[in-house]
């Protein structure tokens, strides 16, 4: 195994901004599974020592398979109940929209929320020991968040995408609003905290779009093809900020 460089630890310790993704993530991913890169790390950077010996003894005791220690920065354990009732949602909206037969589909129009609170856990402090890690490592915080984001939405979409398929719901009207909200989600978290975020988004939503849909029995504007162009500049200018805030994901509470 290759092992980083001294240089390249020193910058990380200091929280250097320059050091290129594809560099940061892989140097990231080798701490996970390299002590001695580790150890190199807390002899560089004072403040960090104790908090990383102490992180890593209850992120990863030795005796831990290596297939668990990686899992353990791609699902955050607090998110998996999240992702077991949007699961239920799901299969709820779906036998709905198979009785009702008229009228907008719960699944469409639940889907742009369904990743939030899963999206919301997945960041947010619980009894996750990595938080430590989240808080306390420079930078980290939005990789190992956007890490865990990725995997909620990966369980996610090809949920939603059967629920759809009773009622041909097509995933093309949805599937932008669901990033939309999901990179809203970790934008806000940045400033309000995941869960509030999360619960805020998915407020608004229910009480704006889906319950009047429901009241009017029409398919909202908003999950019209002809509202994609603003999805898609949603999801752009949400993953702008994220990328330029990345630091205040160091310290998210
Ligand atoms: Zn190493």
């Amino acid at each position: 195994m290759n092992h980083l460089s001294g240089e390249l630890v020193r910058r990380y310790a200091r929280g250097d901004t320059e050091i290129p993704a594809d560099q940061l993530w892989a140097l990231e991913t080798h701490l996970e599974t390299c002590a001695d890169c580790r150890k190199l790390l807390a002899e560089n950077s004072d403040n960090l020592t104790e908090l990383l010996a102490g992180v890593w003894a209850n992120v990863q005791p030795d005796t831990e398979p290596a297939e668990h220690r990686r899992l353990s920065t791609w699902f955050a354990t607090n998110a998996l109940p999240w992702l077991g009732m949007t699961v239920l949602v799901a299969i709820l909206a779906t036998v709905l929209d198979m009785f009702a037969q008229v009228g907008p589909s719960l699944v469409l129009l639940l889907a742009p929320i369904a990743p939030v609170l899963g999206v919301a856990a997945a960041g947010a402090r619980g009894l996750d020991p990595a938080y430590e890690l989240i808080s306390s490592t420079p930078r980290a915080g939005l990789y190992l968040v956007l890490r865990r984001t990725v995997s909620v939405l990966v369980v996610v979409i090809p949920v939603l995408v059967l629920a759809g398929l009773p009622g041909n719901v097509s995933p093309a009207l949805w599937l932008l609003p669901c990033l939309a909200f999901s990179v809203g989600t970790l934008v806000l978290g940045g400033w309000l905290g995941m869960g509030r975020a999360a619960g805020g988004l998915a407020a608004v939503w229910a009480l704006s779009v889906v319950g009047p849909s429901l009241v009017r029995d029409a398919l909202p504007v908003v999950l019209q093809p002809v509202s994609l162009p603003f999805w898609g500049v949603v999801v752009v200018v949400g993953a702008v900020v994220l990328a330029v805030r990345a630091d205040a994901y160091a310290r998210l509470g």
